[in-house]
This record gives structure tokens, sequence and C-alpha cells, in this order.
């Protein structure tokens, strides 16, 4: 057979249809004329990670909830952003796609989450650091299975890995199963006894570093976000000093609102933004549905930042 299989499919497509997908696909990321005024939303998850929706449904919610613009941020993983793609063109819906990634790195004996907006979720480099980061979640997932074992829990490894299917294994597959098999009350209580930092069943992780991360995002021509830098339990000094590395190693922005941010903290990351040049991004870190949050939700750009955005013109 001379045509690649792919060749042949393209070949085999109306040519109005092709120039509708492809101009479909143009507007749906085209991002250069965003503004504080639609709803945004820069994190979200689906089940490719930790998510409870799969892409589509994802898609579905947050058109339905009125969503302007959505970016996908799923842990160590770019699979859900085709499918929410294809999707969107499909049904020709109102939504902008924004490609992301959210990557854990290891500071400090601490786990740091940075985000990637805007990425070629092709790039080779990114493709790379993806298939390492998966490597560890596998590793970090087999101990923790054994750790569980000598704590008398059998076949949560197994649970777990089915769970997450071929997407990314996270903590929190293993906290569901848990809870599913009756060894805790509440998912919390998963990390709280057993999976958390410094827990029995805790195995550190070999996450890449803060500077690798935001080099290989700039690498996709993507914008690096520091994810929710309230979450990390950090003191002032402690949080300030991983502001300034982040910076330092050409960081962009810092997530500086989230649904449950009230609004000292909320002004508190704003002054980080201006004392240190960076630019601010928002979203929900929607998961699934709860009261607590939900997608585009107590979210504004507070008018003296810079929105990540602005990188993209
Ligand atoms: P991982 O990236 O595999 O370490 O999984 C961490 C994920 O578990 C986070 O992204 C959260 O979605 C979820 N999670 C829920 N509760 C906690 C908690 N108390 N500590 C850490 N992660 C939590
Ligand atoms: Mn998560
Ligand atoms: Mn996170
Ligand atoms: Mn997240």
């Amino acid at each position: 057979m001379l045509f690649p299989v792919k060749l042949i499919s393209i070949v085999e497509t109306p040519i109005e249809e092709l120039i509708i997908k492809v101009m479909s696909t143009e507007v749906l990321h085209d991002l250069s004329n965003l503004s504080s005024s639609q709803r945004i939303d820069l994190h979200s998850h689906t089940h490719c990670s930790d998510g409870g929706l799969s892409p589509t449904e994802l898609i579905d919610r947050a058109v339905n909830f009125q969503i302007d613009v959505l970016a996908i941020t799923d842990h160590d993983t770019v699979m859900a952003l085709d499918i929410a793609k294809d999707y969107i063109v499909e049904k020709n819906s109102p939504i902008k796609l924004v490609n992301g990634i959210e990557i854990s790195t290891a500071w400090q004996g601490f786990e740091i989450h940075i985000v990637g907006l805007n990425i070629d979720k092709n790039n080779q480099q990114l493709l790379n650091l993806i298939t390492r980061q998966q490597n560890a979640r596998e590793e970090r997932a087999t101990s923790m299975g054994l750790k569980l074992e000598k704590c008398g829990f059998s076949g949560v490894y197994q649970a777990a890995k089915e769970l997450a299917g071929n997407g990314s294994i996270t903590r929190a597959h293993f906290a569901k199963v848990l809870l599913h098999q009756g060894h805790v009350a509440t998912l919390q209580k998963a990390f709280d006894k057993y999976i958390g930092k410094g827990q029995k069943a805790f195995v550190k992780p070999n996450w890449c570093e803060i500077k690798e991360a935001i080099q290989v995002i700039h690498e996709a021509g993507g914008s690096a976000v520091m994810a929710h830098p309230v979450r990390y339990d950090l003191s002032g000094k402690w949080l300030r000093r991983l502001i300034v590395q982040f910076k330092e190693a050409d960081g962009d922005a810092l997530e500086i609102v989230l649904p449950q941010m009230a609004p000292k903290q909320r002004e508190l990351m704003l002054n980080y933004c201006l004392e240190y040049d960076l630019h601010a991004s928002l979203g929900s870190d929607f998961h699934y549905p709860s009261k607590w949050s939900d997608l585009g939700r107590n979210l504004h750009m507070p008018d003296k930042a810079k929105p990540v955005w602005a990188l993209w013109k």
C-alpha cells in the first residue's frame, strides 16, 4: 500500500467538509482577542487524569455554563485535547479551547504544579517530558500499592490502575479505591492517613524540576503558570522564595484567582504579581461537579493584573 491510512481518510473526506474542519479548528484556537468580560476558566481536569468527566462531558458542561474559553489541564497528559477539539468542531460549539497541561514538579520537598497554557501538544520535548512523568507516576503507583499491601489492603494498585485506564494514574485514584473498599470514610482521610505526604503509604515521587517544566512549556510555545500558590501550605517566607525562584526560572504567571479564594488572598497574590512583574491566570481546577466549585464560577481577573492571555496576542 502506497498511502498511509491517515492520508487515505483525508482523500476520502469531501473538500467542503475539510475546509469547514480546518476553519472551525482555527476559530477554536484563536486566542488573540480574549477579554476579561468573557467567561474564562484556565484550569480543569477530565478522566484522562483524575477528573470525573470525559472530555466530551466536560465540554458539554462548559457550554451549558456559558464558558467562552476553557483550558483543559490534565495532570502530565495531553490525551484529552484532541478528543475535546474534535467534539467542539463536530458540535460547532461556541467555546474556545486552550491546550493545557498541569505538570507535577519537585521543589524543596514540596510538590509544585506548573500549568502550561496554549501549548503545542505535539511538541517533541513536551512529549518526552510527559513520557518521563508517566514513568514516574507508574513507579510511584507500584510502590504505593506495595506499601498499602503492608497496611493490609490488597489489590489497591490493580483497582487504581483499572480506574485510571490509559490516562494518568494519580493518588486521587488510590484515594477513591481506598474509599470504595471501605478502608477510609472520605477521600480526604485517604490522604490524611495513608497517601498524603509523610503518611504510611506515601512514596516520594520522582518529578521533574520547576525549571525544566517551564523550559519545556516554552519550547512548546506555551505560557508557564504556577498553579494554586495558596494551596502549598507554605509560610509567607517560603511562598516568596518559591515565587522568586519561579520568576528566575522564567515563569510567566501566577494563578491568583481560584473559586474558593477569599478576597484578602486574591489581593495578596495580585501583589506578588505586581511586585515580581508576573502575569496572572485564573481557573476553577474543576475535577467533578460539587457544591464547592464549578466551571467558571467566582472567577474574576482583577483590573490591575496583566492577564496571561495578553501573552497570546
Ligand atoms: P498526584 O498528582 O498523583 O499526586 O495526585 C494528586 C491529586 O489528588 C491532586 O491533583 C488532587 O486532585 C487530589 N487530591 C485531593 N485531596 C488531596 C490532598 N489532600 N492532597 C493532595 N492531593 C489531593
Ligand atoms: Mn487533581
Ligand atoms: Mn494542582
Ligand atoms: Mn489541577
